[in-house]
C-alpha cells in the first residue's frame, strides 16, 4: 500500500514537511494520554487531532438520514463491514448508509483548515489502510504497532508533560470505538424505537444477523472486530475487551474535566461548507479493494 510507507513519512517529518497526525479514538488502548501528543510532537508532527469532531459531524448526517429512512439502514464507518457486505452480501449494499466515516470527515476538515499540511491517519486495523488508499484527503497511514516502532527507533519515551490536542476536541464521541458507540451518540432516540435498533460487534455475529435478519430492525450499527475498534488487530492483544472498554471510558471521564480553549473545540462552524454524505469513497469508481470481489 502506497500510503502506508513509514520510510516516506519519516523522511517527510525529518525534512520539516508540515503534517497532521489524525488519531483514531481507540488509541487509548495502546498509548497513554496526553503523553502521546508530546511523543507525536517529538516525531515531528506539526499538529495532532483525534477523530471525535469528524464523528460528531457524521452523527448529524446519520440523524438526518434516519429521519427519512424507509426500511433497514446499516452503519458504514467500518471498512471491514463495508468490505464484507460488498463481497459476501451484495443484496445489502443498498442498505449501507451513504455517509463518510469519522476518518474521512476529519481528513476533510483538516484539509479545509490546513490546506498545505499533509495528513497521516494512525490506525487500529488494516481495513482502514484500504480506506485511506481510496481517500484523497488522507496522505499517509500507519498502524499502532508501526507507530510504536517509530517511537522505539527514535527513542521517544513517555513523559508527564500535559498538552492538548491542537484542534477539534469533542468529548462525547470518544465512545465511538466501542460497540454501539455511533448509535449511542447520534441522538436517535425518538427517531427509532428501542426494539428497532441493534448494535452488533464481531463479524461472525454480524454475518449471523445478515444470514437471518430480523425484519423489525430498522437501524443496524455494526463493527467488524470483537468489542468494536478497541478489538482491532493492531491494538494491544494482551488486554481483554473489558479492560480496553475501561480505558476508553476512563479517557472519556478525564476529558470532561479538561479545560479546552474555545479555538481548540470541535465547533460545527469549523466544518462549514463541507459535505459529509452522498459522495462516499467506497462507491466511487476505481476505489480499490472494497468493491470488487477478490
Ligand atoms: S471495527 Fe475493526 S475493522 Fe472496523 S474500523 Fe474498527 S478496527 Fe477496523
Amino acid at each position: 500500500m502506497e500510503k502506508n510507507n513509514i520510510g516516506k513519512i519519516s523522511e517527510d517529518l525529518k525534512n520539516g514537511v508540515k503534517m497532521i497526525a489524525m488519531i483514531a479514538p481507540s488509541f487509548v488502548v495502546d498509548f497513554s494520554y496526553p503523553s502521546i501528543l508530546n511523543r507525536l510532537d517529538d516525531l515531528g508532527f506539526d499538529k495532532s487531532v483525534e477523530l471525535t469532531f469528524g464523528a460528531k459531524m457524521i452523527n448529524r448526517e446519520y440523524h438526518k438520514k434516519l429521519k427519512k429512512a424507509k426500511g433497514l439502514v446499516i452503519s458504514s464507518p467500518c471498512p471491514g463491514i463495508v468490505s464484507t457486505i460488498k463481497t459476501r452480501y451484495p443484496q445489502y449494499v443498498k442498505n449501507l448508509i451513504l455517509v463518510d466515516s469519522p476518518l474521512v470527515a476529519t481528513a476533510k476538515i483538516c484539509k479545509k483548515t490546513y490546506p498545505t499540511h499533509k495528513t497521516c491517519f494512525i490506525s487500529p486495523c488494516d481495513f482502514k489502510k484500504i480506506e485511506c488508499e481510496a481517500c484523497k484527503y488522507v496522505d499517509y497511514v500507519i498502524d499502532y504497532e508501526q507507530l510504536k516502532e517509530m517511537f522505539r527507533k527514535r527513542k521517544i519515551g513517555k513523559d508527564n508533560k500535559c498538552v492538548l490536542f491542537d484542534r477539534f476536541y469533542n468529548d462525547y464521541t470518544k465512545v465511538y470505538p466501542l460497540s454501539g458507540g455511533l448509535a449511542k451518540t447520534a441522538h436517535i432516540k425518538g427517531l427509532i424505537k428501542e426494539d428497532e435498533f441493534l448494535d452488533i460487534d464481531g463479524i461472525k455475529n454480524v454475518m449471523k444477523f445478515l444470514d437471518n435478519p430480523d425484519p423489525k430492525i430498522k437501524f443496524l450499527d455494526v463493527l467488524f472486530c470483537n468489542g468494536g475498534c478497541i478489538g482491532g488487530p493492531h491494538t494491544n492483544q494482551k488486554l481483554s475487551i473489558k479492560q480496553k472498554r475501561e480505558k476508553v471510558m476512563k479517557y472519556l471521564e478525564k476529558s470532561k474535566d479538561e479545560d479546552i480553549p474555545e479555538d481548540r473545540k470541535g465547533l460545527i462552524v469549523k466544518a462549514k461548507g463541507l459535505k459529509f454524505s452522498g459522495d462516499v469513497w467506497w462507491v466511487k469508481k476505481g476505489s480499490k479493494g472494497l468493491i470488487e470481489k477478490k
